[in-house]
């Protein structure tokens, strides 16, 4: 069913490229992170999906204005989307294709492939968990399923997300009542409105980086409610609200220089460390992945006869071969027949 060509996942059957990297004529693109989702021909997506990477694609938008037209329209891609709900299969030849949620991030999804060689999952990125702002995520019964493992290794199991949530908010307001300015580092799709929610909810106002504010626009489109922010500026900005800033926006904004700040990354791995590599004062285990638990509760619900694995540590195909589970890590570089 599924095989790999050029590092790169593909539906011989379908002639469907799966989060291709490259550009290629038609590919499911399973959610909007930049590690998954490319401008395609075709891409073959969820309606939320095809939202969030309208946007995000959207931000190629100076290639335009370059003086080599070719090279524009190369660089520019017109995408023709091909969106599907969740859970609403449609057919193509001897297949039946359905998307449903995988609670990640807005519009994630995972791809079933139906045919009477059996029932085949991709999970894409996911988690077991709900979410303030991602869909609910689903797990269906399988005979084989190819799935992601970033946090495969027992130390990773995070506290419930309320949990979590509490100590963000009252993190968050201890720092403001002390004259300083809280800084939460995360990702601008997905994390960002998580943390949103989560401190707004908490009565903690706000204010965020322009690519988190218009990233959270397009949540907002999609009908996700969030809290009141305000869109981060230098000239107004007087440090009396919580800041959701993306870790790649690696300096610290202008107007909290000569104020105090506190800062705080959102993800797994703060789990034995602090926060990315011990640049924050703290980290919050808030994320967007399964943690241990969940990839194990995931194999138990979907019983699949063979699991693959790609993204994320090689070990967890080891424990689940002691759990008496046919595992298997999928190999790059190799033409591979998963199925
Ligand atoms: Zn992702």
């Amino acid at each position: 069913m599924f095989s790999l060509h050029e590092k790169t996942l593909y539906v011989r059957d379908l002639d469907l490229w799966v989060d291709s990297m490259k550009p290629r004529a038609r590919c499911y693109v399973s959610h909007g992170h930049a590690d998954h989702a490319r401008p395609h021909d075709v891409v073959v997506t969820s309606v939320a999906n095809a939202m969030v990477c309208a946007h995000r694609f959207g931000r190629r938008a100076p290639a335009r204005q370059t003086a080599f037209p070719e090279l524009a329209a190369a660089e520019r891609r017109d995408v023709v989307w091909e969106t599907h709900a969740f859970n609403e299969p449609w057919r193509e030849g001897d297949h039946e294709l359905t998307l449903f949620s995988a609670g990640h991030v807005l519009g994630s999804s995972q791809l079933l492939i139906e045919s009477d060689r059996g029932r085949h999952v991709y999970t894409g990125d996911f988690k077991l968990e709900p979410s303030y702002t991602a869909e609910m995520p689903e797990v269906k019964r399988c005979d084989s399923v190819l799935m992601e493992c970033t946090y495969g290794k027992p130390q990773y199991v995070f506290p419930p997300r309320a949990e979590i949530a509490g100590q963000m908010v009252s993190w968050a307001r201890a720092a403001l009542e002390d004259g300083a300015v809280p800084i939460f580092f995360a990702y601008s799709l997905g994390k960002a409105q998580e943390a949103m929610a989560i401190l707004g909810s908490g009565g903690i106002p706000l204010a965020t980086h322009g690519a988190v504010a218009s990233m959270s626009r397009v949540y907002e489109d999609a009908g996700v409610a969030l809290p009141p922010y305000e869109r981060y500026d230098a000239e107004t900005f007087d440090g009396s609200r919580a800041l959701v800033w993306p870790p790649s926006g690696k300096a610290l904004p202008k107007a909290v220089r000569g104020k105090t700040v506190r800062t705080a990354a959102l993800t797994g791995w703060v789990l034995g460390r602090t926060g990315f590599g011990g640049r924050t004062d703290i980290g919050f285990p808030l994320s967007d992945h399964a943690d241990y638990p969940s990839l194990l509760r995931y194999v138990e619900l979907a019983q699949p006869k063979k699991v693959w694995l790609n993204h994320g540590g090689r070990d967890f195909v080891h424990r689940l071969r002691k759990l008496g589970v046919d595992a298997e890590y999928l190999e790059a570089n190799q033409q591979l027949a998963l199925f």
